[in-house]
Order: structure tokens, then C-alpha cells, then sequence
């Protein structure tokens, strides 16, 4: 268990904490993300441009803000290329958790390498071996993470709160960027220079593994480039970000 019991914010505190958030500005959450839970807090980034601003942010806030990524193995080469332009540019580490090699051996094995375009079970499938699972482990220990959802991402982040009990992790998500703009987020990467994706500029608003991404066309949903060969465009997440009710009780 990561934040015991005695320690948990009640429902009437968690509320008025998102009621005190939603008009404050994102470094304000960090701020207290960072008071409160000191090195318990790291952000996982897939280093999208919301995640690039907003390590930008927590850095700024204190340059030792620990830093997570997923790596899958199937991430794009553009990919890689911004998380060593972060490293240099921050001097920070970034801790890096990889898929089970043993469970990817079986599923390749099994399945095939692009198990993902035979089914929605299969890509469900690789999604749980190479991010679920190593999630699952990154977060063993950790009191709080913060990542750079917004709401105005659509499906069921429309409705994510900035500070939220995360009961399958017993820990706190928090989304600083909640109520930002795609806009926002660009204005704030453009005014600090900070290193983002370029497949950005190739027209990927939304970027994860390689074999399952692709661009979108100006108008399109932005989330219409993941995973482009599934029907239901409700069904655009990959097990990371399960919504969690506002409250531990
Ligand atoms: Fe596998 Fe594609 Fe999910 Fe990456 S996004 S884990 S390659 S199904």
C-alpha cells in the first residue's frame, strides 16, 4: 500500500482541494504535489507536448522532481530523441520501466510481433504486457503521480478532477493540466523552448508506440491516430488512465 490510511485525505478535504485547484495555475498543484509527498511524487511522461510542459513545470519547482517513463520497445525513434534532449537539458535521470522480457517473448511468440491489428484483445493483450504491467511496478511505492491528461482530450478524461484517489494504486493521480487548452500547452512549450516530439509538427497530436500511431488530418479527433484500425472511437486508451471516482471512500 502506498499513502496508508491514516494519511489519506477525506472526501469534504479532497473536494475542496479540487475546488482551490480548479482556478489555480498548474505550478500551484505541483507546488503542493511536491510538499506534500516530497520524492513519494513523480510524474510519468510518455513525453507527448503536455508531458514535456509539464516536467517543465515541476522542474522549475524543484529541479530534483522525479521523473517516469514506460518504455515499450515499440516507442518512435523521435521518441527517444526527446527523452535524451530532456535528460541533457534538465540533468536529470529518467527512471525507465521496460515490459516483462518474459512476457513479451510468450506474447510475440505466441501471437506475433503485431499481434495489436488482429483484435481488440490482442492489442488489449500487448498494451497490459508492455504498459500496464510495468506501470503496475513503476507505481509500487509511489504516493502520488502526476500526469498530463486534459480534459479537453475527450472520452473519459473530460471528466478527470486535478487532484483524484486512485484506488487501484492506493495513491493520488494528479492532472495539473486539467483544464488547460491544446493551445495553452503549445504557448507555454513555445515561450520556454522546451524539446518536444517533432512528429508534433508532422501532424501526431497524440503520440505512443510506433506501430500504433499515426498522423491525424487537420479537424480530425486527436486521439483518431491511435490505433486507427479499431471502430469504436470511445475505446482510445490503452489501460493507463483509468478513471478513478473523486474520492478514497
Ligand atoms: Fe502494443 Fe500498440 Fe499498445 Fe504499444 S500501443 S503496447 S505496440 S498495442
Amino acid at each position: 500500500m502506498a499513502v496508508p490510511e491514516s494519511e489519506r485525505l477525506s472526501a469534504k478535504e479532497l473536494a475542496a482541494l479540487n475546488e482551490r485547484f480548479e482556478q489555480a495555475a498548474p505550478q500551484e498543484v505541483l507546488a503542493w504535489v511536491d510538499e506534500r509527498f516530497g520524492t513519494g511524487a513523480v510524474q510519468v511522461s510518455s513525453f507527448g507536448l503536455e508531458d514535456v510542459a509539464l516536467f517543465d513545470m515541476f522542474w522549475r519547482v524543484n529541479p530534483q522532481a522525479r521523473l517516469v517513463t514506460l518504455d515499450t520497445w515499440r516507442l518512435p525513434t523521435q521518441t527517444y530523441t526527446v527523452m535524451d534532449q530532456t535528460k541533457l537539458r534538465y540533468k536529470t535521470s529518467i527512471e525507465t520501466h521496460q515490459p516483462d522480457p518474459e512476457a513479451v517473448a510468450r506474447m510475440v511468440a505466441e501471437q506475433g510481433f503485431n499481434l495489436f491489428y488482429r483484435g481488440r484483445e490482442n492489442r488489449v493483450t500487448c498494451c497490459h504486457v508492455r504498459k500496464v504491467a510495468p506501470l503496475e511496478h513503476a507505481l509500487a511505492s509511489i504516493d502520488a503521480w502526476v500526469t498530463g491528461l486534459r480534459r479537453d482530450q475527450g472520452m473519459e478524461r473530460g471528466s478527470i478532477a486535478i487532484v483524484e484517489w486512485d484506488a487501484a494504486h492506493t495513491n493520488y493521480k494528479v492532472n495539473p493540466l486539467a483544464n488547460w487548452s491544446f493551445d495553452q500547452v503549445r504557448r507555454y512549450v513555445d515561450e520556454h523552448a522546451i524539446p518536444y516530439n517533432e512528429l508534433h509538427d508532422q501532424g501526431y497530436p497524440s503520440i505512443g508506440c510506433a506501430p500504433c500511431t499515426r498522423a491525424v488530418e487537420p479537424g480530425e479527433d486527436p486521439r483518431a491516430g491511435r490505433w486507427w484500425w479499431e471502430s469504436d472511437p470511445n475505446a482510445k486508451e490503452c489501460g493507463l488512465h483509468i478513471v478513478a471516482p473523486a474520492t478514497h471512500s
